[in-house]
């Protein structure tokens, strides 16, 4: 078993190595899959993920939610290491969403 790597841009944890942590597969339901694919999106580094098409082997560990795990109140990763995660401006470049 090699473990998961986190998807986040920036974030190397591994469940290999981090065994307290947590990691999610992006959910099935559409709008939630949706919040994740644009906040993890907006973590990438030039503010577009472009190509990112999630599959069940991608992970999105518990560090990126508020209060350090997934839960009914906590459902999207808002947590992100990289800089420019909260500038909309980053975002607005990013078009592969609304394409969609
Ligand atoms: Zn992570």
């Amino acid at each position: 078993m090699p473990g998961f790597t986190c998807c986040v841009p920036g974030c190397y944890n591994n469940s290999h190595r981090d065994k307290a942590l947590h990691f999610y597969t992006f959910p099935k339901d559409e709008e939630l899959r949706r919040l994740w694919l644009k906040n993890v999106s907006r973590a990438g580094v030039s503010g577009c993920f472009s190509t990112f098409q999630p599959t069940t082997g991608h992970r999105v560990c518990s560090e990126h939610f508020q209060g350090g795990r997934k839960s009914y109140l906590v459902r999207v990763p808002t947590i992100f290491p990289l800089r420019g995660v909260n500038d909309p401006a980053a975002f607005d470049s990013c078009s592969f969403i609304s394409s969609a």
